[in-house]
């Protein structure tokens, strides 16, 4: 698909970000380009429309940017994953390991029922844990995770495998 060379080419790779010998992966020049950012939610939205979707869990904070978009055209709704003491009515938490340390992941109480299908969209995988805590908390609820899909894929860290169970799409691999 030449719509994923392009797409690949317009993302930014800042060494030494945040700290020495992290590659970052910088999206915000994708969003630059009108043409590849389009291209990046159609791809998505190719993939997941009739697929029975009514959830579009975006992962803060970057998949605040691509979830809604994908959300509306699949006709989904959209609902934030969001890192700890940000939502204010009633959430329910998810802990998660991180290098040094770990992290919470937050959703609505409420903001999905059992029994429904929901796509988890972030801007990138690495070690798979982010994505691992948005399962777990949908699943909690017992809503069914179809698939989770990201821009880019750090193949090296072996996400995928964490995963398990849950198929992951992405649209750029990078080593
Ligand atoms: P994981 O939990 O190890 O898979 O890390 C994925 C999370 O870290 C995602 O929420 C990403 O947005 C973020 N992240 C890690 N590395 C990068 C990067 O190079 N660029 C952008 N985001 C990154």
């Amino acid at each position: 698909d030449t719509r994923i060379a392009k797409i690949s080419s317009v993302i930014r790779v800042i060494p030494d970000f945040p700290k020495p010998g992290i590659m970052f992966q910088d999206i915000t020049t994708l969003l630059l380009d009108v043409g590849a950012f389009r291209d990046t939610i159609d791809l998505f939205v190719e993939r997941y429309r009739g697929k029975d979707i009514s959830v579009v869990a975006g992962v803060e904070a970057r998949g605040f940017i691509f979830g809604p978009p994908i959300a509306l055209a699949i006709g989904a709704k959209f609902v934030p994953m969001r890192k700890p003491n940000k939502l204010p009515g009633e959430v329910i938490s998810e802990e998660y390991s991180l290098e040094y340390g770990t992290d919470k992941m937050e959703m609505h109480v409420g903001a999905v029922q059992a029994g429904e299908r929901a796509l988890i969209i972030d801007d990138l995988v690495a070690t798979g844990g982010t994505l691992c805590a948005a399962i777990r908390l949908l699943e909690r609820v017992g809503v069914h995770v179809v698939e989770c899909a990201c821009v880019i894929e750090l193949p090296e860290l072996k996400g995928r495998e964490r995963l398990g169970k849950t198929p992951l799409f992405v649209l750029v691999s990078s080593s």
